[in-house]
């Protein structure tokens, strides 16, 4: 299983990289974990335009699913014609969402390139992978991935505050890529997003081997996240998320 990420910029997209999106391959099956905008764009250094076998999305904040809509001028309109559709595995209402954003609210246009599939938590299987979603603690319907395959596991935290399922889901994974949207200050919001050092706590319980810390906002100083982080009590290997590194988990 390969990891790449393609957008690691939280809440907006940054100079160097797009908002969220990593890409997980197999057997030569190729998934997304969340379409964020600017996304399309860099995919297209790693793989082909129309490679995309499968999506799943964290949530419908803007940041993690609005590049569903160019994509799908590309899978409906190609040259050579219309692409089989892909699967998308959202929140409740994604279908809605994703047709507003479109601006085709009363039609739903979407659906001549995407079968939109509903998410619950647990387990699912997406071409090669094992899929488990598991409820995140972040204002609206927002989950968490684990995917497995060949014995290895990627787990994603999506948008999320403190969260024992986090920790759960995460439990023993290879890569896991955690959102660290704020710095560790005083009088931070709750239930909404973590900073580096509750990551590296998160990271610490779960007993993950390697944390890639995500969802970083481009007005965060990078290496405050890191600082904060090393304060977190995690024992393994550490780094900053970067639009374009891979991750080979054999
Ligand atoms: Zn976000
Ligand atoms: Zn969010």
């Amino acid at each position: 299983m390969k990891l790449t990420i393609i957008g690691c910029s939280g809440s907006f997209p940054g100079p160097d990289s797009p908002s969220s999106c990593y890409l997980l391959e197999a057997e030569g099956f190729r998934m997304l974990l969340d379409f964020g905008n600017g996304a399309l764009g860099a995919l297209q250094r790693h793989i082909g335009l129309y490679d995309v076998d499968a999506i799943c999305l964290s949530h419908l904040h803007a940041d993690h699913c609005l590049d569903m809509c160019p994509y799908h001028v590309v899978r409906t309109y190609s040259p050579g014609g219309p692409l089989p559709k892909v699967p998308v595995h959202g929140p409740a209402g994604t279908r809605k969402r994703l047709n507003a954003a479109y601006a085709m609210p009363e039609e739903p246009a979407l659906d001549t390139a995407f079968d939109f599939v509903g998410l619950a938590p647990g387990m699912f299987e997406v071409g090669p992978f094992e899929v488990t979603a598991a409820l995140m603690n972040h204002p609206v319907e927002t989950y968490g991935f684990r995917v497995s395959y060949g014995g290895r596991s990627v787990v994603y935290s999506g948008d999320t505050g403190e969260s024992a399922e986090l920790v759960k889901l995460a439990a023993g994974a290879d890569v896991l890529l955690c959102e660290a949207s704020l710095l560790d200050r005083p009088g931070l919001p709750t239930d909404l997003h973590l900073n580096g050092r509750q990551a590296a706590e998160h990271a610490a319980k779960a007993d993950v081997e390697t944390l890639v810390l995500t969802h970083l906002v481009p007005w965060n100083d990078r290496d405050q996240v890191l600082e904060d982080a090393s304060r977190g009590g995690f024992g393994g290997r550490m780094e900053l998320a970067r639009s374009g590194a891979r991750y080979d988990l054999g």
